[in-house]
């Protein structure tokens, strides 16, 4: 079936792409044909609409204006489509029959420019045997990252930088945890032919990837391959921008897994994964996009090696002791702009004149902030970033010196370079002033000659210069007026004068115009190629802007500088959770937290809402604080250095992840078991509540056997229900009881939020229910209930001890009457019910 000429080229370079919809420039807009326009149409909701193709007939067609591409674009990439922007290369007004057609650009999901302030991500996943490569980079920020370990770790590493769009190799199944994930997060996976080579060397002008720490026959230098050759293949360009390549698993950084950091609601809630209420948000009092960002990575990634942390703190000390400094430098850094998002604009050709001068104003801005923070008594680390700085002065006075105040938007239009700056524009400018001048004289010139005071000189694309005439004063027109355009209520026409000066006017507004414009492509590789420095510049600020910022919560919030220990353990002195903290204020309970290596697990039981959640986050937080560098919320801590954080904390957040919330549990207990050493924090929260009573104990106590007895103890904080474990102390000197203090009066507690030093004799569960609202009969129930089962509990207690030799009783824990202790507690889920109901039935209080 024959098409017209233009819809077979149309259909050529379709076949060129993959699961990508193609928008063809036609005149004014950009089409889409066949199945892409109904899927467009739909997707953007615009009118579908057809075009006769040929013998084909008419065939679906939608479209969008060429001026309000990017908007839909980003409407596509939002929802997860790859969009190739197919160009017209030639002048369809110089074009001998088929206008050439090229696709300039991919955009996909990965590669889209973004003016969020959260990095974007695009990851490519290499697999081995057991091992993976991973490459991310985003093309916005210019960072690159690349890693190489077993795919768990990898996908744990995804999971924390929720890449938008993931390459991985055709036909290779995804390992199950790789799967998992990306049908949890719907990340929008991309089949590459595998074996792309060079791109990292190319990229960075290397001989060899180990001159950039990545292993030549590494798996990662596979996978940065991969995304670097998908970003030129859909870019049709190299980008400058882009920063050297940093590694994603160093051994310097606390090992924090994804769901410790949604526990303790590091970077975002754990109910409705939301930053505000985080602790990233409330420690966050950076200046600069840039600097919150790092904040993030930093909490996301707490240092463990001393010396890196101290020197954190050495600098936020700086700026924490001296209100005046820390001040000037905040006020100056909010003149910096997202200078690595601006860079990135100039790296895809996208940036205008605005985008120079918001540079130009940052970097000044950003030298501003070097000059306030450089003193005599500076830190060793603010000395290493400000010492490396590279001069950029010139680049930024050039910007400012030849730039207008408020240049347009657009560089195509002119009007962004002062008078005064090149010879030649100021030539090609008068020309056109005189120009206009002339055209003024005229225009006066002929109403004198003419006699009409409204006859006026006029601009349009179509017929160039004219003179406009209402219709009621036409009588008066001279003959050697020449008629071109006839409107509602007057009349346009030429003279052969004005014709002849035209050529002259325009000519010289079109050369001043692409004659700025050449002006601005040297002055945007200027920049390119200042692009490392100015790379400094941006990561120096964001480093400066986060110490600054952590000084100033330190100070605003009565924070302290930890001292950071070598040895293991902790040992905090009125310790507070800082986000709770925010929330209650002076009503906060401040608690001590201490754990050794003699004594380190605390066991911890009380009444629900009595705050053990609290004291157990609160300790691992003011560990992430310290390591990443800040100060913490608490009036003394020492922290012995944690190579590992592991919560077990709550299982609400794991129901509709597909995997029933016990199994989650068990298997984040198993990683923890497994992987935690002496030097780990390790917090459990009720573990074995998702199971039967009795197994659940028995895992609980199996559990803190084991953390109790093997040779590299980790420090535990394990909260519990279970009272039966409260012995435990008793068994082993490494544990230690502690509770939340209540204060009971009648049959109403209140929570005093205090640590003391015992265990809790009851968990006040039926109070705690009554606090909630639970209607009175049901509570007056309750408590005739387990009044009875306690006593019940007595009498079976005893018969047990008759007949124990006869009839072991299962239920009973071990098989060892009375293992309850206080007792009252184990009669709360003791036996199977039908016996207790039995012997109910027999009972007055029925
Ligand atoms: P649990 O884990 O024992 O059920 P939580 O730690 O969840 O209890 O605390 C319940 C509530 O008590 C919290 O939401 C908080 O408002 C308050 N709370 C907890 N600890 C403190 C404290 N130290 N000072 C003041 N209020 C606290």
């Amino acid at each position: 079936m024959s098409l017209t000429p233009m819809m077979r080229q149309y259909q050529e370079i379709k076949a060129t792409l993959e699961d990508t919809l193609l928008m063809f420039r036609l005149g004014d807009f950009y089409e889409l044909f066949f199945e892409d326009a109904v899927v467009a149409s739909r997707a953007l909701d615009i009118t579908l609409t057809g075009r006769d193709a040929g013998e084909a007939g008419r065939i679906p067609m939608c479209g969008v204006p060429y001026h309000a591409l990017e908007s839909y674009l980003d409407r596509l990439i939002e929802q997860g489509f790859r969009v190739a922007i197919c160009e017209q290369v030639e002048d369809p007004k110089t074009a001998k029959g088929l206008v050439q057609r090229e696709i300039v650009r991919v955009v996909t999901p990965g590669t889209a420019l973004s003016n969020e302030q959260a990095n974007r991500f695009l990851a490519s996943f290499v697999a081995r045997d057991d091992m993976v490569g991973l490459g991310l980079v985003d093309v916005g920020t210019g960072e690159v990252l690349f890693g190489e370990a077993s795919c768990g770790e990898c996908v744990e590493q995804l999971r924390r930088l929720a890449p938008i769009e993931l390459l991985v190799a055709k036909d290779v199944d995804l390992p199950e945890p790789l799967a998992r994930y990306v049908a949890e997060e719907q990340v929008v996976v991309t089949r590459r032919r595998p074996g792309a080579t060079g791109y990292l060397e190319r990229q960075y002008a290397v001989s060899q990837p180990e001159l950039l720490g990545i292993g030549a026959t590494s798996l990662a230098r596979n996978a940065c391959d991969m995304a670097l050759a998908y970003i030129e293949e859909t870019q049709k360009t190299q980008l400058a921008h882009l920063q050297a390549p940093r590694p994603l698993f160093e051994p310097n950084h606390m090992l924090l897994t994804q769901a410790s950091i949604l526990h303790l609601e590091l970077t975002a809630t754990a109910r409705d994964r939301a930053r505000k209420g985080s602790l990233l948000d409330l420690l966050d009092e950076t200046a600069t996009a840039a600097g919150s960002r790092l904040l993030k990575s930093w909490l996301e990634r707490p240092l463990c090696k001393r010396m890196d942390i101290e020197a954190r703190h050495d600098a936020v000390d700086y700026f924490y002791q001296d209100l005046i400094l820390r001040e000037e430098a905040r006020e100056a850094l909010r003149g910096v702009h997202d200078m690595a998002r601006l860079l990135a604009r100039f790296s895809f050709g996208s940036a205008n004149a605005r985008d120079l001068l918001a540079l130009a104003q940052s970097l000044r801005a950003a030298r501003q902030v070097v000059d306030i923070v450089r003193t005599q008594d500076m830190p060793a680390l603010l000395v290493r970033l400000v010492d490396a700085l590279p001069d950029l002065a010139p680049l930024y006075e050039d910007a400012f010196a030849q730039l207008v105040d408020d240049p347009p938007a657009s560089i195509r239009d002119g009007g962004m370079f002062r008078d005064g700056v090149h010879p030649e524009l100021d030539r090609l400018r008068s020309l056109q002033s005189s120009g206009r001048a002339w055209l003024r004289d005229l225009e006066q010139a002929e109403r004198e000659r003419t006699g009409i005071k409204s006859l006026k000189v006029g601009y349009n694309k179509v017929f160039g210069y004219y003179i406009e005439v209402s219709k009621a004063n036409l009588a008066s027109v001279p003959a050697e007026y020449e008629r071109r355009q006839t409107l509602a209520a007057a009349e346009r026409f030429v003279l052969p004068a004005l014709k002849e000066r035209e050529a002259e006017i325009v000519s010289a507004e079109e050369r001043a115009v692409a004659f700025e414009e050449g002006l601005f492509r040297s002055f945007s590789d200027r920049v390119l190629a200042a692009g490392t420095g100015i790379q400094q510049w941006a990561d120096a600020i964001a480093q400066i802007d986060v110490l600054v910022g952590l000084a100033h919560i330190a100070s605003k919030r009565r924070y302290v500088r930890p001292a950071m220990d070598d040895a293991v353990g902790l040992d905090i002195e009125a310790g507070r959770h800082p986000v709770v903290e925010a929330h209650v204020g002076a009503d906060f309970v401040p608690n001590d937290t201490l754990l050794t290596p003699e004594e380190n697990i605390i066991l911890l039981t009380g009444p629900n809402m009595g705050g053990k959640s609290t004291y157990m986050r609160q300790t691992a937080v003011i560990c992430v604080i310290a390591q990443m560098g800040g100060f913490v919320p608490a009036s003394r801590a020492r922290i012995g250095i944690v190579d590992k954080l592991f919560t077990r904390i709550g299982a609400s957040d794991d129901l509709g992840r597909g995997q029933s919330t016990f199994m989650v549990e068990m298997t984040e207990l198993a990683e923890i078991l497994r992987l935690a050493t002496g030097r780990s924090l390790v917090l459990l929260d009720e573990i074995g509540r998702g199971t039967s009573t009795y197994d659940g104990l028995s895992i609980a106590e199996a559990v803190l056997e084991d953390l109790a007895t093997r040779s590299d103890r980790p420090l535990t904080m394990f909260a519990t229900h279970y009272h039966e474990l409260i012995r435990f102390s008793e068994q082993f000197a490494c544990v230690r009881n502690q509770s939340l203090a209540v204060e009971e009066t009648g049959g109403d507690i209140r929570f005093l939020h205090t640590v003391i030093l015992r265990p809790s004799d009851r968990s006040y569960g039926i109070q705690v229910a009554r606090l909630a609202g639970l209607p009175s009969h049901v509570i007056e129930r309750a408590q005739e209930l387990l009044l009875a089962r306690e006593n019940w509990q007595v009498e079976m207690d005893h018969q047990t001890r008759e007949t124990a030799a006869t009839a072991p009783c299962e239920w009973i824990h071990e098989g060892e009457p009375g293992r309850g202790g206080g007792g009252s507690d184990l009669a709360l889920f003791a036996g199977p019910y039908r016996a207790f109901a039995e012997w109910l039935a027999g009972q007055d209080v029925m």
